[in-house]
């Protein structure tokens, strides 16, 4: 809670008008617009998502009113508005479709409401630096009576924690950095390092067992608070004086959006632990390295910032080369967060790095994009990933986190365990991240990463950097984990079927290539991406029998495929390759001295 004296300047109200039309309607209230005309621009991003949205193409209707009189609002581009001069208060009104049930932009039927105010509070323009108020109204009707809210916003003075009313926000950037949801959500509360934690879960999640969620978040969130803060013990070594996480449970989904104080998770309600149920599910696994990632946000690209971000520019893309730290050093410690904090064993931790292993190893992209270009060209690559991806790019989140564990290992390993990416991370924390809310506001410069590793580390990591981060040859990381008592080799597939070349899809009975991989043997044959296939040697090949009937051939047999290209039937003589290396294992080996070393990578 927070006393307001004066009234903030600039005061926004939000309604859920019409849960059936998806419409929020809006107001902003404006008590010093600019001379001139006030202008008001929506983001078209929305932070961490890097990807244009265009957010305002959801605002269905807008006016502006002065002293109670209408003014002319005029359109300047997709997403400015300019309201004719006026001297007075200036208030503008306006609805928004929300009907995206994703955490990037918002959503409202008669279950629930969510939004960021990124999808829905326009920015003052010359005011965004004020504080501002925003009045989050229960939509009207006896159906929405026992909704609530959930949000990291900071209720006023006589709004309760949970309730409809009045919240603050000390400038536009922290009004827009902490959605919020409405609606009869189930509602957690743990202590993490003595600071309150909120878990509120929206939608239908059968015999929940929600003191082992809660139990599990509990001891994944002090982990971190440790990593970062280990010698300081009071609540101030944590970063937030509150954190909400709200979560969106679905039938089938999974995603997650990182903020100051709070993040946004879609995930399965089948990911959900289940009363009753001990084990630990790969689903559930999955849902705690997801609450693992965001959290870790928190310090990570929410206060850890590269210089582009601080402050972000909203209209238009932002580029940094540095997204394989920020997403990829995350990935690295979403895992290796729930081993050390006790959530899954070391076994189930080799599983997850296995995993990651194959899934970098698959694609030829990474042999030609490296990790900072592929953080560079997030916008339009990344994110929008198209039949070509496997060839043409790299993911600076599983290929980031790689480069985190060998960077890890490297320095353990070199430093003969004096010091470790965790030092890296402390010192880019008080750095950078520790005051960044508390008056400084810096990030990283695009070109300081290296020299302050090396600074950190002690180490000339000049080589580590031209080969991992600006080029494209593969990780040493057998090597590396041979270091810490770890095997990692790729699993023979036992069947020994032979391979397409090409990742395929079923659609309704027909099997139809989605990604044809470069020089593989669906490319040499001249099969394309979008072709069905449809006969193997003359005999039907359908989702269902594919797998059986590839298992008759040998790699190197010549088969005769038939496959339609739109409505053109095709025939190609196609050279069967060797069959994909889709699995790796971890698996640790004998030597005691290099246990020890694992031990302490692990234990932390
Ligand atoms: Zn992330």
């Amino acid at each position: 809670m927070k006393a307001t004296s004066a009234l903030p300047a600039i005061r926004y109200a939000i309604v859920p008008k019409s849960p059936a039309a998806h419409l929020f309607e809006v107001t902003v209230t404006v008590s010093n617009p600019a001379p001139e005309g006030q202008r008001f621009t929506l983001p078209a991003w929305i932070p961490g998502s890097y990807m244009v949205r265009e957010f305002a193409r959801n605002i269905v209707t807008i006016g502006a009113t002065c002293r109670g009189r209408k003014v002319a609002l005029d359109k300047l581009d997709k997403h400015t508005w300019q309201a004719a001069p006026c001297k007075g208060t200036l208030i503008v009104t306006y609805e928004v479709y929300a009907w995206d049930l994703s955490v990037r932009a918002a959503h409202l039927d008669d279950t629930h409401g969510f939004f960021n105010g990124t999808s829905v509070f326009l920015r003052v323009e010359g005011q965004a630096q004020a504080p501002c108020e925003v009045d989050v109204l229960r939509p009207r009707g006896a159906a929405h009576k026992a909704w609530r809210v959930a949000t990291a916003l900071e209720p006023a003075q006589g709004t309760a924690v949970l309730d409809f009313g009045r919240y603050l926000a000390v400038d536009y950037d922290e009004l827009i950095d902490s959605p919020v949801e409405m609606g009869t959500f189930v509602h957690g509360t743990f202590k993490a390092c003595g600071v309150t934690h909120e878990v509120a879960i929206t939608g239908p999640v059968p015999n929940l067992d929600l003191d082992r969620l809660l139990r599990d978040m509990k001891k994944i969130c002090e982990a971190q608070i440790r990593l970062f803060e280990p010698g300081a013990s009071s609540r101030s070594r944590v970063p937030m004086s509150r954190y909400v996480f709200l979560l969106m449970t679905v039938g089938d989904g999974y995603g997650g959006l990182e903020h100051r104080a709070s993040t946004a998770l879609l995930a399965s309600r089948n990911d959900l632990p289940v009363q009753g149920q001990a084990r630990m599910s790969d689903a559930y696994r999955g849902f705690l390295g997801l609450v693992s990632h965001e959290y870790f946000h928190t310090w990570n690209v929410k206060r850890i910032k590269p210089a582009v971000f601080a402050p972000y520019t909203l209209d238009q893309e932002s580029y940094t080369r540095l997204l394989w730290l920020f997403e990829g050093f995350t990935s690295y410690y979403d895992d290796l967060m729930l081993v050390r904090s006790g959530v899954i064993d070391p076994a189930a931790y080799y599983e997850l790095v296995a995993k990651t292993v194959a899934s970098v190893l698959r694609g030829s992209g990474r042999l030609k994009q490296t990790v900072a270009e592929s953080s560079f060209d997030a916008w339009t690559k990344y994110y929008r990933q198209d039949e070509n991806a496997p060839n043409a790019l790299v993911s600076y989140y599983t290929k980031g986190s790689l480069v985190a564990l060998a960077l890890d290992l490297t320095i353990r390993s070199r430093t003969r365990g004096q010091k470790s990416l965790d030092d890296i991370m402390r010192a880019l924390w008080q750095g950078y991240g520790r005051d960044f809310y508390r008056g400084s506001p810096v990030g990283i410069d695009e070109d300081a990463v290296q020299p302050f590793f090396e600074e950190v580390s002690g180490l000339d990591l000049s080589e580590f950097f031209a080969t991992a981060i600006n080029g494209t040859r593969d990780l040493p990381l057998a090597a590396l984990l041979e270091r810490v008592g770890l095997t990692l080799a790729p699993v023979t597939p036992e069947n020994g079927r032979p391979a397409l070349g090409a990742k395929t899809a079923k659609r309704g009975d027909d099997l139809t290539l989605a990604q044809v991989l470069d020089g593989g043997a669906a490319q040499a044959a001249g099969l394309s991406a979008g072709d069905a296939l449809v006969a193997i040697d003359g005999l039907r090949v359908t989702s269902g029998n594919i797998d059986k009937l590839l298992e008759r051939y040998r790699p190197g047999d010549r088969v005769t495929v038939h496959a339609f290209r739109r409505d053109e039937l095709r025939e190609a003589t196609l050279t069967l390759d060797t069959p994909e290396i889709s699995q790796y294992r971890i698996a640790e080996t004998r030597d005691r001295a290099a246990a020890q070393r694992r031990e302490k990578w692990l234990s932390a």
